[in-house]
């Protein structure tokens, strides 16, 4: 019997470290990369996310060849529906023994493979992903017995196992946590530095025209994509985040720049998810950096607390509740996700920047996508599938296990404090602190009512109005709930009349 094997790569698998590679023997076993019609449309993608996927997957296939592998690779063109139907296509011309794939990143694909081992009549193993930090059983050990599962004592557990930032059993400086000074609003104190555009080769030209072609309903400009499509480039490109960025990043962090979308962050994570570069060398380097006397601890804790805590936690959330995680909806959000989310076209200055930019290049920085778009979103009450639907076809760096526990739990306070103790949820001061928006608008964050006033503003305080029995109990919400309860009733009940016919105009 042959011993062959058939090892398929997704998209999002791009790293000769992963599991499955990690045992081709070159010249013996098959590698599949397949540009699938189910995946590429289960959701209404940004055309930048199927541009980087494809033509990182046709540079990653020409790596793996040079390297003596043989690679049977499917292009869009071919109009294959599904990964299934790309394996039996191989299947039909190689004789192979056993197919070897690294666990897919969203449960509804695991679900399909688990079905693949009867279906294809083939034995079918289904890896571990080991690249990300900490594995299924680490976390599930982590979160046994426990009634809160807060992401600040899992990341100071992966802190000390990575020996990250630490002196001896504790950590640099003193302190664990170092996000209060990391909370700057941007009132233009610095330049912000120019990103280099990676080059666009003749592979990448091809694919800009494909997508175009096939996809030209979904939202993407390709005009300007910029994005490195291979792990030499990324790696340029993360070289220049550290002297250029991380030096800022800490500091503005949170800021809300109406110049700039990419402000200093490290806009890797549409690469780390998929595979052109590896999270704990993301660490080290910032770790590196700042013993060099590149940044200040603040940065550095703050930026290795996003990949080594939430990255890391946000997925161990994801496998611990998956399937059940993605039907909560605890605050039974149920209105329509309104057009404008699909053209940018609302008069509120911060939104409409945040969602444009979100279409237009598929990024949005955490504090857009959480206080801005997500807060809004929480306080209008619109639909957490169709929200979750929404933040994963527009972002680059979307895919399940990291986009439902950020939106339905982190953003929408839908899976009922599994992640957030308490909602995210925010007025227009808060926003107007964070940054500059405040002063292109039509609105005033300092009015509640009346026709130039904040819509934030009404919005917040009519949900705090409508669940005061539920956050009233709150630790952290009570003061504001209290002020709330004090208030003159004729007073709220204005306000809150004034929200209902603001939610009924901007949904
Ligand atoms: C509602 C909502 C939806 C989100 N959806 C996604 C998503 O689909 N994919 C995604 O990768 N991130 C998501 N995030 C997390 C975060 O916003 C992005 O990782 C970050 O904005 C990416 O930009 P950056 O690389 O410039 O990050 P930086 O600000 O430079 O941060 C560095 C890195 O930290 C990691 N990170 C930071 N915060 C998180 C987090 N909460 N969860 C996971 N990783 C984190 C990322 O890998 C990121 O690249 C979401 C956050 C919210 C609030
Ligand atoms: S006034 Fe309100 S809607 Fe306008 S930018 Fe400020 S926070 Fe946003």
């Amino acid at each position: 019997m042959n011993d062959s094997k058939l090892i398929l790569v997704l998209g999002d698998q791009l790293s000769p470290r992963q599991p499955a590679l990690r045992q081709a023997r070159p010249g013996i076993d098959v590698i599949l990369l397949a540009e699938v019609w189910e995946e590429a449309s289960y959701v209404r993608h940004n055309r930048h996310k199927i541009a980087l996927l494809f033509s990182a997957m046709r540079h990653f296939r020409d790596e793996l060849e040079s390297a003596g592998h043989r690679v049977h690779y499917i292009t869009i063109d071919q109009r294959v529906p599904s990964l299934e139907m790309a394996v039996r296509g191989v299947l039909d011309s190689c004789d192979v023994s056993e197919l070897l794939v690294c666990e897919p990143g969203e449960y509804r694909l695991l679900d399909e493979l688990r079905g693949w081992q009867d279906a294809l009549n083939l034995p079918v193993s289904v890896l571990e992903d080991d690249r990300f930090l900490a594995s299924h059983a680490d976390f599930a050990a982590w979160a046994d017995g426990k009634k809160q599962l807060r992401m600040e004592f899992f990341y100071r557990k992966m802190r000390a196992r990575y020996q990250l930032l630490m002196e001896g059993s504790g950590p640099a400086g003193g302190k664990w946590n170092y996000d209060a000074d990391n909370r700057a609003g941007w009132r233009n104190q610095r330049d912000i530095p120019d990103r280099v555009d990676a080059p666009i080769d003749a592979i990448t030209r091809e694919v800009i025209d494909t997508v175009n072609t096939h996809f030209p309903e979904n939202p993407g400009d390709l005009s300007h994509f910029r994005l490195a499509v291979t792990r030499e480039e990324v790696g340029r490109q993360f070289d220049w985040f550290l002297e250029h960025a991380l030096a800022d990043f800490g500091r503005y962090q949170d800021a809300l720049v109406e110049e700039s979308p990419w402000v200093f962050h490290g806009l890797i994570s549409m690469y780390i998810n998929c595979g052109l570069l590896e999270p704990l060398e993301v660490c080290e380097r910032v770790e590196k950096a700042w013993q060099q006397g590149a940044c200040s601890l603040s940065t550095a804790e703050g930026f290795i607390r996003q990949i080594l805590g939430w990255r890391e936690y946000i997925r161990g959330i994801y496998w611990l509740l998956m399937p059940e995680y993605k039907n909560r909806n605890a605050l039974s959000a149920n209105r329509p996700l309104p057009n404008y989310f699909w053209t940018a076209n609302t008069e509120m200055r911060c939104l409409s920047r945040a969602i444009e930019q979100s279409l237009d290049h598929g990024y949005a920085h955490h504090i857009q996508r959480l206080m801005v778009i997500g807060n809004f979103a929480l306080l209008t009450g619109l639909d957490v599938t169709e929200v979750c639907d929404w933040y994963l076809g527009v972002y680059v760096d979307a895919y399940e296990w990291v986009e439902l526990p950020n939106t339905l739990g982190m953003a929408l306070y839908a899976d009922n404090a599994v992640i957030a103790s308490k909602p995210y949820a925010a007025s227009g001061k808060y926003i107007q602190k964070q940054g500059n928006h405040c002063q292109q608008c039509q609105y005033k964050p300092t009015k509640v009512t009346g026709p130039d006033a904040c819509p934030f503003n009404s919005l917040y305080w009519r949900f705090i109005d409508q669940h005061l029995d539920r956050f009233g109990g709150n630790p952290r919400m009570g003061l504001v709930v209290a002020n709330w309860r004090k208030r003159d009733p004729e007073e709220r009940a204005v306000i809150v009349q004034w929200a209902d016919q603001m939610i009924d105009q901007w949904t």
